[in-house]
């Protein structure tokens, strides 16, 4: 039985899947050919990524090519309520709900677990870590599974490192097809337009601060400074200070650029990137965001702190009044902005992640039984495959090398 808020939000869920179904070509011509080859024929699949409608579209293409399907969110305020209603009347198992606690959240991971997947996708390692967590006799065996973001994979590194993977998992993140597009045009994006939404003011002429110039971040300030922004970067990295700044963006600390931001975001996966001392000196009205993993990037604990009074001022936006009256306004509760006050990355970026997921899955049955537990990067070619197809759908073609100038590059 799924567990979901309102089985009666169905029919706008299934619209939303309808839609997105429309701007995923290649999810949709991968999907055909696992439905022809039944790749999934008796398999169990559990899922914890966004409840997002494009999710909702991969969990029906693998149900599609044979599976039963097991899906719960990520994140507690990512879920959609009609989406997870509109999957579960089209035959996956759903367990999630939009804004659950942190207990009910883990139940839900642990009800997709209880059906025994043979194969998993995890968005953030929690899946994984939900399986690692139980007694040893109630554990059986999982082929493998697929992990979706970067900080999902740090997670299973360390358990690689530690041996205690308990599975081989497929590194998606680290495909070209997944970081070039999702962490940096997906993220610029969609992080945009959720700050955009939630907050209703104008972005020219602002000085934002963006803290990480890994993919994500380069997403972002790239975005800010296409809308007038006066884009400040900050970074632990020397090599990626250099190319922000060369970029065209000022580089400084976080203790310098804490008083000059009307806007704040993180994307670094890294902790206590803002804190009390960067609280004390921003401005009045000043915008607090995040867009990595988790929400402990801005700490909210120092800012309780410090405030004398919070509020909710508008949806998904917490104000903080400090001493002297000013206020700093943090968005979607310092968890990922895109998804929690947004819907997450446009259909055609999910449509490359999705594809890489679904390709990944197929990839672990193949060499089922050869595969140490350890995190395998996805092949070349099926990397490969996911830009020949999208690019087709693209409508664009691209020149290929003659035998002579293969030989020429010696590839
Ligand atoms: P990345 O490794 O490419 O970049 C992270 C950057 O942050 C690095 O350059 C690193 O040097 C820098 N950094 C680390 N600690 C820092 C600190 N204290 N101060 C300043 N800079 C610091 O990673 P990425 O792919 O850009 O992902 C970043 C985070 O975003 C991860 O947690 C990832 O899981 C998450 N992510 C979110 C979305 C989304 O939809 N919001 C999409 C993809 C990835
Ligand atoms: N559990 C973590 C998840 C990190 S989210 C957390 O809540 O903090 C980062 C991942 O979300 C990215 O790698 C991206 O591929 C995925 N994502 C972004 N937009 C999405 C969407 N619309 N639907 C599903 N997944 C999405």
């Amino acid at each position: 039985m799924s567990k979901i808020n309102d089985p009666e939000l169905a029919l706008t869920g299934k619209q939303k899947i309808e839609w997105v179904k429309d701007f995923m070509p290649a999810l949709t011509k991968i999907g055909q050919e696992l439905k022809e080859k039944r790749t999934f024929a008796g398999r169990k699949i559990g899922m914890s990524i966004h409840m997002e409608a494009k999710t909702a579209y991969l969990a029906l293409i693998l149900k599609e090519a044979g599976a039963r399907v097991y899906a719960t969110g990520c994140n507690p305020l990512s879920t959609q309520d009609d989406v997870a209603a509109g999957l579960a009347s089209l035959g996956v198992q759903v367990y999630a709900a939009h804004g659950v606690s942190e207990n009910l959240y883990r139940q839900h991971l642990r009800k997709v677990l209880q059906n025994q997947p043979d194969l998993i996708i995890d968005d953030g390692g929690d899946l994984l870590e939900t399986y690692c967590k139980l007694p040893e006799d109630a554990k059986w065996t999982v082929i493998g599974g697929c992990e979706e973001t970067t900080t999902g994979i740090i997670r299973l590194k360390k358990r690689e490192r530690a041996k205690t993977l308990p599975f081989p998992m497929m590194d998606i993140n680290d495909a070209c097809c997944k970081h070039y597009y999702d962490n940096r045009f997906g993220t610029g994006q969609s992080t945009w337009t959720a700050i955009m939404d939630t907050t209703n003011v104008l972005v020219a002429g602002k000085t934002v601060v963006v803290a990480g110039y890994g993919y994500c971040g380069k997403g972002i300030a790239m975005r800010a400074r296409g809308m007038g922004a006066d884009v400040i970067v900050t970074e632990v990295d020397p090599v990626k200070a250099i190319e922000a700044n060369l970029n065209g963006f000022r580089v400084m600390t976080m203790d310098e650029a804490a008083p000059l931001g009307d806007f704040f975001i993180t994307a670094t996966g890294c902790k206590d990137v803002i804190t009390a001392r960067h609280f004390m000196v921003m401005k009045d009205n000043a915008f607090l965001a995040n867009s990595g993993h988790f929400d402990v990037e801005i700490n909210l604990d120092d800012l309780a702190s410090l405030a004398y009074s919070s509020s909710e001022r508008r949806e998904n936006i917490t104000g903080y009044v400090l001493e002297g009256g000013r206020t700093l306004n943090v968005l979607a509760e310092g968890r990922l902005v895109n998804l929690a006050a947004g819907k997450g990355h446009p259909a055609e970026i999910m449509d490359m992640s999705f594809s890489l997921q679904a390709l990944g899955l197929e990839c672990l049955i193949k060499h089922c039984g050869e595969l140490e537990n350890k995190v395998y990067v996805l092949p070349d070619y099926l990397d490969q495959k996911v830009a020949d197809i999208k690019l087709d759908a693209m409508g664009i073609r691209i020149d290929h090398l003659t035998q002579d100038q293969a030989d020429y590059l010696n590839i």
